[in-house]
């Protein structure tokens, strides 16, 4: 049984601007129709884009290594991870590769004058359980083709690898499509063997998994999966966009990248939808809207608010708070990189007016969206104090 929290339980991502001291777009980022893909840094972190799940002809893919070092360029990624199952090699008679290592080797050549940090990886593909992992931050992939399970996992540790559970959710494996662990999976997180959990997988998003990721504090991934080409697979030419997993790391590193995953700082985004623990999504979403300008229109008690969005993402906002709206019903949309105008009607001036949206396409639980608040701030409206 997956236990549904509260709706109850939100927690409040607050932002003030105080009248006039913020220039409506001073800041923002331009309006942009360019497939790179853009969250805004987080606190002191910088926010990494990743997709650390990938396949190559050297094992079911049909591109080269180098072709996903040139998409992941195109796409502005960070890093990305070659994963080529161990145990499927469809393409092993035509592409002999004794040594596993070749598809990182390739992609780190191709990667040398690009800024993408490529991770060598491996997909260890089982039967379920424990169905499909990826172990990354490898030392050797050579070492994990054994014949044990448990032992290819305690290998990837004792290389010092990140591991993640895979769609637990792929109906293949898990016909009625619910992640859940079974004793093996309960064995491998008992001895630390698995740290992450893909709530995301190509165009497959389970709740479930990301239920799984909060009960066992499992870090939150999303990942591509690709075997062919990301362009098709996710109609790139006509705006849309691979799932990719959110770092939050102090540097961009490999170091970094690990240390960050291993604190679970993370949160996905697919299909214009962000997911993450409410620890990284609320100042995520700080940082991507922000209000740049709030002032009463002349002679009236209508406030006027500008949201800027300075991150990929197109917010569905639902009014949260008790004031109506001028201009919109109680749901509108904050586009990417775009300004949003909207008009409040508290009936009286007031020096101080917070106004609260509801996210939709924001989850931080199965079914919980996170509340963004916005505090307008009137100070020639503060009665000044008596002495
Ligand atoms: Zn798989
Ligand atoms: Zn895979």
């Amino acid at each position: 049984m997956i236990a549904i929290p509260s709706r109850g339980l939100q927690r409040i991502v607050l932002y003030t601007a105080a009248l006039g001291l913020v220039a409506a777009g001073a800041g923002a980022h331009p309006a942009t129709d360019s497939r790179r893909i853009e969250f805004p840094n987080v606190g002191n972190y910088q926010t990494l884009v990743c997709d650390f799940h990938q396949h190559t002809v050297f094992s079911d893919g049909s591109v080269w290594p180098n072709i996903r070092v040139q998409e992941a360029e195109r796409d502005g990624l960070d890093a990305i991870a070659v994963t080529d199952h161990l145990e499927y090699q469809p393409h092993a008679s035509d592409i002999p590769h004794p040594d596993r290592n070749r598809g990182f080797v390739i992609a780190t050549e191709a990667a040398a004058k690009t800024k993408v940090l490529v991770l060598r990886g491996a997909e260890v593909t089982r039967a379920m359980p424990p169905g499909h992992c990826n172990a990354i931050f490898l030392q050797d992939v050579n070492g994990l083709l054994v014949e044990d399970p448990l032992a290819a996992f305690r290998e990837a540790a004792r290389q010092g690898a990140f591991v993640f559970w895979n769609h637990p959710s792929w109906i293949k494996q898990t016909p009625d499509g619910v992640a859940r662990l079974t004793p093996l999976h309960e064995q491998l997180l008992n001895e630390g063997l698995i740290q992450g959990i893909e709530v995301m997988n190509e165009h497959e998003f389970s709740d479930e998994s990301l239920q799984l990721a909060l009960d066992r504090n499992l870090t939150i991934m999303g990942n591509s999966d690709i075997h062919g080409l990301i362009d098709w697979a996710h109609d790139v030419p006509a705006g849309g966009h691979r799932p990719v997993t959110l770092v939050f790391a102090q540097e961009r590193s490999e170091a970094a990248l690990k240390e960050a995953l291993l604190a679970r700082r993370t949160a996905v985004w697919f299909t214009n939808t962000l997911v993450g623990r409410a620890e990284w999504l609320d100042p995520l979403l700080a940082a991507s809207l922000q209000l740049t300008s709030s002032r009463y229109l002349p002679d009236t008690s209508v406030l006027e608010l500008v949201i800027t969005n300075r991150s990929d993402a197109d917010f569905i906002l639902r009014n949260a708070s008790s004031y109506r709206l001028h201009l919109h019903a109680d749901v509108l949309e904050a586009k990417a990189h775009q300004q949003l105008k909207i008009l409040v009607k508290p009936i009286q001036r007031s020096p101080r007016v917070v106004v609260a949206f509801e996210v939709l396409n924001a989850v931080t639980a199965p079914g919980v969206h996170p509340t963004i608040a916005f505090a307008a701030e009137v100070p020639e409206l503060t009665t000044p104090a008596a002495n």
